[in-house]
Parts: structure tokens; C-alpha cells; sequence
């Protein structure tokens, strides 16, 4: 299955009304906003969930996992702003649809996932849209990836309790990270920068949720079962 030109068409009237959403919301740079555009979200959701692929609003993507909300990725991209020759690491790759998005503003993109199944189905959707510039894994992203780090921007789509060393040691010199942080329930999105040595974290956003980040340096797996 890859992004069919005529299957597609219906969802381009669904496609702009999202796009005016995410701008409602403050994201109003047209460079993102013509991302949003450029990647069909429904190409990276289950079949089922096509009917709602073009909502502003977390959709669930099987293992109990849930695609982010748009506004909020958009959000996400407008203060982390990978530029053409930066090298980004994702979190939580999920269905991919923000490792798309990622793949069109950076050089290269790596994004890990725990769930083998869902990397899988990422790998095939990533494959069919045509992206070049994209490596997975299959791992606990709470180590980081250590053989491709530095890296520029880290964004994590999961939740933690605090923010995992190995990530801020793999941030590149001028490099920035977006990670929600908090309890199980309910995060702020923290933006960490690193100048030289001296690493700074900031609260840019209260009370988002995000599903939690299950790993060495994040949550257990028992304490969410
Ligand atoms: N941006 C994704 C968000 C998916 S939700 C999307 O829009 O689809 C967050 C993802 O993080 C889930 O798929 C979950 O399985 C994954 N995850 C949780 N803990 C992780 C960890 N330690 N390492 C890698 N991925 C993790």
C-alpha cells in the first residue's frame, strides 16, 4: 500500500481544514504549515482510523499507543526547527507520521521505538512515502543512539519522570530537545539546550499529556500494567 495519488484527493478539503486548525492554535510559520500539507497523515494510521486521520487530536495506533496531536507536533516543530543540515533523534517513533514531518525540514532522522510491530509498519509507511533519510530502531530510546550521536534536536513523544542523562549527553553543541516530563497523568513539554557545556531546561508549555515512556531511565514497564 503506498500513498495512492487518487485515493488520496479525498482527504485533501480534510488535509486544509487541519492545517487551518494548527494555525488557530498559534503555529503560524507557513514552512510548517506546509508540511502538514506535504505528509498525508492517514497513510500512517491504521485503515480504521482513516475516517478521523484529518482531526486535531490523538489517534490510537494499536499496543496501546496513540499518534500525537498535530497542533501539538506542529508546536513541537516550530521551536525545535531542524534545519536542512541538522541531524535529529526521535523518541518513540510510533505510526512515523512525525518522523516524516522531521525528514522533510532535517538531513537525517533517527527514531527509536520499543515496539517492534509498530517500527514495522513505520518502516512500510516511511518506505511508501518515499523518505530517503530515515533510520529506525527497535530499542529503548531512554539510552539514547549512541552510534550516530550528537545529534542536533532530540524530540521525545513520551512522557518521563525526569529527563534521561544519556539523551542531554547526546545533544550536539547548540543542539535542543523537547521531552515531556512529569507524572503519569498529566507533563509539561521541557526545552533542554546545550551551549557549549552549560545545558539549560525550560518549562515551554503546561499540562500536556503524552503516553509514558517506558525504559531504563524512564518509567518500568509494571508500574503502567
Ligand atoms: N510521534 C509518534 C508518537 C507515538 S506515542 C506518533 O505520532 O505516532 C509514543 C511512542 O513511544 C509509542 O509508540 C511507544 O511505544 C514509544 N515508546 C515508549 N517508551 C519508549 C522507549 N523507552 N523507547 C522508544 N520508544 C518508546
Amino acid at each position: 500500500m503506498g500513498p495512492d495519488a487518487l485515493e488520496d484527493r479525498r482527504f485533501v478539503g480534510y488535509r486544509r481544514k487541519l492545517i487551518e486548525e494548527i494555525r488557530a492554535r498559534g503555529v503560524e510559520d507557513l514552512e510548517i504549515l506546509q508540511l502538514f500539507d506535504r505528509v498525508p497523515r492517514h497513510h500512517f494510521l491504521p485503515e480504521g482510523m482513516w475516517p478521523r486521520a484529518y482531526e486535531d487530536a490523538p489517534i490510537p495506533i494499536g499496543f496501546g499507543q496513540t499518534a500525537s496531536q498535530p497542533s501539538l507536533q506542529a508546536h513541537y516543530l516550530e521551536l525545535l526547527r531542524p534545519k536542512a543540515d541538522e541531524k535529529v533523534l526521535e523518541i518513540g517513533t510510533g505510526c512515523g507520521y512525525l518522523t516524516a514531518l522531521l525528514s522533510l525540514m532535517a538531513d537525517r532522522v533517527y527514531s527509536v521505538e520499543r515496539v517492534r510491530e509498530l517500527s514495522t509498519k513505520a518502516r512500510r509507511a516511511l518506505d511508501a512515502f518515499g523518505v530517503k533519510n530515515v533510520a529506525l530502531m527497535v530499542g529503548d530510546g531512554t539510552i539514547g543512539w549512541k552510534k550516530y550521536a550528537p545529534f542536533d534536536v532530540i524530540v521525545v513523544s513520551a512522557a518521563s519522570p525526569s529527563v534521561p542523562p544519556a539523551l542531554v549527553d547526546q545533544l550536539a553543541d547548540g543542539g535542543r530537545m523537547l521531552i515531556p516530563v512529569g507524572a503519569r497523568d498529566v507533563q509539561e513539554l521541557v526545552l533542554v539546550q546545550k551551549t557549549g557545556f552549560a545545558v539549560t531546561q525550560e518549562t515551554v508549555e503546561g499540562a500536556v499529556t503524552f503516553v509514558p515512556l517506558l525504559g531504563r531511565f524512564a518509567w518500568t514497564e509494571e508500574a503502567g500494567e
